[in-house]
C-alpha cells in the first residue's frame, strides 16, 4: 500500500472519461488500498482513481470524523440509477483543486449501483453528505469536476488561478 501523488487542476488527465474496472482482481484491491491511503493522507473524504492518474471507474469514500473509527467504502463501477427531484446545497471541495470551496446544488438523494471488492453487485440509497460525495466522485469518472456546476465566471476564475500557479511552479523549477 502506498500514498500516491494526486493529479491536480489544470492537468488534462482530470478530464478523461474513465474505463470500467471489470473483474475485481488483486490489482483492483491493491489500487483501492492505495486510493484509501492517499485519501487519508491528504486528508479527504472521497477519491476517484483518476485523481491518482488511473482512468478506471473506482471510487473510495470515508465520511467518518477524525475522532471516529474509519469507515472505508469502495465502489467498483458505480452508477447512479435514481436521483431525487429535491435538491440540496452543500459546500464542496476537491483534493484535485486544493483550498477552493464553493456551494454546489445537487439531488438530495441518490441510489447507486456498484460492485464491492468481493465482486458482489450492490445497491445503496444515500442521502445527505454521502449522496453529495457519491455524485462528486462519480462525476470524476466522467471527467467532470465540481467547478463545472458553478457559474461560468466562477469556473473560469478558479481555472485561471490554478493555471497561473502551475506556470509559476514550472518557471521556478
Ligand atoms: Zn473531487
Amino acid at each position: 500500500m502506498a500514498v500516491r501523488p494526486i493529479v491536480k487542476l489544470p492537468e488534462a488527465k482530470l478530464r478523461l472519461k474513465s474505463e470500467p474496472v471489470g473483474p475485481v482482481t488483486e490489482e483492483v484491491r491493491r489500487l483501492s488500498a492505495d486510493m484509501l491511503d492517499t485519501m487519508y493522507d491528504a486528508p479527504g473524504i472521497g477519491l476517484a482513481a483518476i485523481q491518482i492518474g488511473v482512468p478506471k471507474r473506482l471510487v473510495v469514500i470515508d465520511l467518518a470524523r477524525s475522532d471516529e473509527e474509519r469507515q472505508p467504502m469502495v465502489f467498483v463501477d458505480p452508477e447512479i440509477v435514481w436521483s431525487s427531484d429535491e435538491k440540496r446545497v452543500h459546500e464542496e471541495g476537491c483534493l484535485s483543486i486544493p483550498e477552493f470551496y464553493e456551494e454546489v446544488e445537487r439531488p438530495d438523494r441518490v441510489t447507486v449501483r456498484f460492485r464491492d471488492l468481493d465482486g458482489e453487485m450492490r445497491e445503496l440509497e444515500a442521502d445527505g453528505m454521502l449522496a453529495t460525495c457519491l455524485q462528486h466522485e462519480i462525476d470524476h469518472l466522467n471527467g467532470v469536476l465540481f467547478i463545472d456546476h458553478l457559474s461560468r465566471l466562477k469556473r473560469s476564475r478558479v481555472i485561471k488561478k490554478f493555471e497561473k500557479a502551475a506556470r509559476r511552479e514550472s518557471e521556478d523549477a
